[in-house]
């Protein structure tokens, strides 16, 4: 019987890849007081069966820093903890079929280059020196990893349990969890070998993470949004020319084929094919297939049936695959939440618990989450942002059918291009407004926020709605007219946006306002006033940006992004005194933005409101009979006003501001025009990445006062930023606009990045938002920024936005 300590700082759950590397990474941070409590043996999960591949490749910057840290942490460990693993570093090959996946891999390979990996992008003709046995007739080219291999998933894991336990972590095997209660601040762990107190707890327990996490539901927490999916591959009987090539050359690199969604990996003398196929199979999803009591170190029966069109695609792309029978397959349970990403963060609802859970490539993240959990835990912050991971990126609406369906298409498209037109159309319509009717026979082409659809772009009859056609990285296709009229649409007359789904706080209680002003680094207007608040971290960083409107001592009204629904309530709430409470009015409302140099005269003949208070001004008011609160602000950077009203009376408000010529326009739009205006969105520019300075947040800064960042940002004043804020234009655009972490070169030195990018309707430039060395801020300044692997001159801007830099427009 295993000798449980009756207390631990933390106790994490599951003992795979990833809990024992968050325990691995907890005790390097100093917190040795910590505990893994493990069902079965280390691995009995998802880990002992994983394929162990460890690519760096990914299109999220997140991943991608998590997957470059494991890579780094894998070269060492053996040596390290003195456990000797198979880590075979062979490079990659991933192939094209088209010039959009070569655009794919040139954007990988400019954001690897950032973070110091060398990815190369190769022609046709380079392709057999890498890969001998590959037949080309119909490809584009490929990607070169060098820092791609696999490694023996099960000795990754006993290295990593043998580092932390020789820094003084423990871990209990054959250990089940079988429940959590509360005693005073303390968790109490239960399980099949008596109880644990700690002070927080991790729930890493892989596919079976939303078992575990029902337990939290009486403390605040939410069904975990995930499915299990079968994942398989085959390994191939010996062939003797790979056996011949290994003793000369070595190990062939890993090869993919994307667009034909397999991996090829040799194996001793072998293969390995592993599939993600299109028609893809959940277990454990309905009531005739319930979920196992313990499915440890068991595998679902073959069903390579499914994987025929994948065997035979692979077997024409390397031959030499033919010449081998089958020696045996994998078919083990792979969870998958909604988007394919993990949950790595604090666990939303409940404090002092986190998730590390639900990877679907956990062999190769295991290294950088483990860090990312022991920084949140240790820190409350981590020192890359890490929100395309963070659990409260899904809110109440992702439920299990949502979680479900999409988990059925992210599988079956895990190497698809995500392109910024495409609609992915799993689990759509789960939040409608009661504007959905009437955007729809406008033309609507929607696209989820939060759950909520909103119209994108409104399409005229005859447009291409297809899905080939949404298929591009470039500006160009069926949406570009019609975004250019309705960005004219807004720049010289009326333009309206339903923005169904902001995020609404009210925080009430006594000294609401004092909490409230205690979190953020800005200035609370004064009643009857909206003002944009920053909220940052201890370095400075900005966590979150809100609207506020500061009614009363004990009520402050807060307006926030749809996606920040649970990460910005939480923000509020986990840090209030007794007394102060946080509620969710979300769904109580609508908004609809009236904006353009015509906003007032369509608005005037609508409505008993004041249309002469300034900007910034909030009126409580009747449109179209009405009762609507109008606060005089517009994301667009035109004159504008934002018509917050009952949901069941925005369709008659719709009419009526439709009826008096306001034109229809959608969040593509939107986004053109607040780029022009240097406006910042939550998560696409301001990010923990990031300080309040660097993002040029100078003037919300309120310095006379105490805040949460304020010693690091005066010393980051003092010493001047490294990096700022600016806005670029193309001097000649491209067939695309920059997108997310395009690198910015002056000459052959990388000097920054990109964060938003769009084509400027107002301005007619191709213009950029990003990050920059402080010594090139200075207008004028030219600068190369690189668009799917092309070079452009740019011009940095100055200062002030590319349009109505005085905002006299707004404030007309
Ligand atoms: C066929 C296949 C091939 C794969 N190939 C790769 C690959 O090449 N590269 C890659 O990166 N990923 C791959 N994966 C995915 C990878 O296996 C997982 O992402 C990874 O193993 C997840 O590790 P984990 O620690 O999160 O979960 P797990 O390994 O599932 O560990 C969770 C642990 O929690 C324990 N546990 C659960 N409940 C309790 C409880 N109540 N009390 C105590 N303990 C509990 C379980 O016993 C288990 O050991 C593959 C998956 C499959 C199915």
């Amino acid at each position: 019987m295993t000798d449980l300590p009756s207390h631990a700082r933390v106790v994490i759950i599951g003992g795979g890849a990833v809990g024992v590397s968050a325990l691995y990474h907890l005790a390097l941070a100093g917190w040795t007081d910590c505990l893994l409590l493990e069902r079965n043996e280390l691995t009995a999960g998802s880990t002992w069966h994983a394929a162990g591949n460890c690519p760096s490749f990914s299109t999220s910057w997140a991943v991608m820093n998590m997957q470059r840290h494991s890579l780094s942490l894998y070269r060492r460990l053996a040596a390290e903890v003195d456990y000797p693993m198979n880590y075979h570093v062979t490079g990659s090959v991933r192939l094209a079929h088209t010039q959009t996946r070569m655009q794919e891999f040139q954007r990988a390979k400019g954001m690897g280059r950032a973070q110091g990996m060398a990815l190369e992008v190769i022609g046709v003709a380079e392709i057999k020196a890498r890969y001998p046995y590959v037949e080309l007739h119909d490809l584009a080219g490929a990607l070169y990893d060098p820092d791609d291999g696999d490694i023996d998933p099960a000795q990754l894991t006993q290295a990593l349990a043998k580092g932390a336990r020789m820094m003084g972590a423990q871990i209990a095997r054959f250990t089940a969890v079988t429940g959590i209660a509360r005693a005073g601040d303390e968790w109490v762990v239960q399980t099949d070998k008596g109880e644990v107190r700690c002070d927080k707890v991790v729930n890493a327990a892989g596919y079976q993470a939303q078992r575990v996490g029902e337990w939290f539901r009486p403390y605040g927490g939410r069904r975990v949004p995930m499915a299990v999916m079968s994942h398989q591959y085959l390994l191939t009987e010996q062939i003797p020319e790979l056996a011949d090539r290994m003793a000369t050359d070595g190990k062939l690199p890993l090869l993919r084929d994307v667009d034909s969604s397999y991996y090829l990996r040799q194996e001793k003398a072998g293969f390995n094919l592993g599939p993600y196929e299109r028609n893809a199979r959940a277990h454990w999803a309905t009531p005739d297939d319930p979920f196992p009591d313990d499915f440890s170190f068991q595998l679902f029966p073959d069903d390579l049936d499914r994987l025929e069109w994948y065997v035979q695609d692979a077997c024409a792309r390397v031959p030499l695959l033919a010449q081998a029978g089958v020696a045996r397959v994998i078919n083990g349970p792979i969870p998958y939440a909604p988007d394919g990403l993990p949950l790595l963060g604090p666990m939303p609802g409940v404090r002092n618990a986190y998730e590390a859970c639900v990877f679907t490539f956990g062999i190769t993240q295991a290294g950088g989450a483990g860090k990312v959990l022991a920084e949140w835990v240790t820190q409350g912050q981590t020192e890359w942002d890490m929100w395309s991971c963070d659990p409260r990126r899904f809110t109440a609406c992702a439920d299990d059918a949502y979680a479900l369906a999409k988990a059925v298409e992210t599988y079956g498209h895990e190497y698809a291009m995500h392109f910024p037109h495409a609609r992915w159309p799993a689990g759509a319509d789960l939040r409608l407004s009661p504007l959905q009717g009437r955007l729809t026979s406008a033309g609507a082409v929607m696209a989820p926020y939060n759950g909520w659809e909103r119209a994108e772009w409104f399409a005229k009859p005859g447009d291409d709605l297809s899905w080939d056609a949404t298929q591009t990285w470039d500006r160009a296709g069926p949406w570009e007219p019609r975004i250019a009229a309705e960005c004219a649409a807004v720049r010289d007359g009326c333009g309206v946006l339903a923005i169904s789904g902001f995020t609404r706080l009210t925080v009430s209680g006594p000294g609401a306002r004092d909490h409230v002003d205690s979190l953020t680094c800005s200035r609370l207007p004064p009643p009857g006033r909206v003002g944009l608040a920053y909220f940052c971290d201890a370095r400075g960083r900005v966590v979150t940006e809100m609207s506020v409107m500061n009614d009363a001592p004990d009520r402050v009204r807060l307006i926030t992004a749809s996606v920040a629904q649970w990460h910005d309530a939480e923000h509020l709430w986990r840090q209030a005194p007794p007394g102060i409470s946080v509620t969710d009015h979300s769904d109580q409302a609508e908004c609809l933005l009236v904006t353009g140099p015509q906003a007032r005269a369509v608005l005037a003949g609508l409505t008993d409101a004041d249309l002469s208070r300034p900007w910034l001004s909030i009126q409580s008011a009747r449109v179209a009979g009405c009762g609507v609160t109008l606060l005089r602000v517009s994301f667009a950077g035109e004159l504008g006003w934002e018509v917050h009203c009952p949901p069941a009376d925005a369709p008659a408000i719709w009419d009526a501001l439709t009826g008096a010529g306001a034109v229809p326009f959608g969040m593509a739009a939107l986004n053109a025009l607040r780029i022009e205006k240097g406006y910042k969105t939550w998560k696409g520019d301001l990010s923990t990445d990031y300080t309040a300075l660097e993002l040029g947040l100078d003037r919300f800064i309120d310095w006379a006062k105490d805040f949460p960042g304020k010693t690091a940002l005066l010393a980051e004043r003092a010493a001047g930023p490294a990096r700022r804020f600016v806005t670029l234009t193309l001097d000649a655009p491209g067939a695309a606009d920059a997108p997310y972490m395009s690198n910015i070169w002056l000459d052959d030195a990388r000097v920054g990045e990109t964060l938003s990018g769009a084509w400027g309707y107002r301005v007619g430039a191709s213009v950029a938002l990003g990050m920059l060395r402080a010594d090139l801020v200075a207008a004028g300044t030219r600068v190369a920024v690189e668009v799917f692997g092309e070079r452009f001159a740019a011009t940095v801007q100055g200062q002030g936005a590319l349009w109505d830099p005085l905002n006299l427009r707004l404030r007309g």
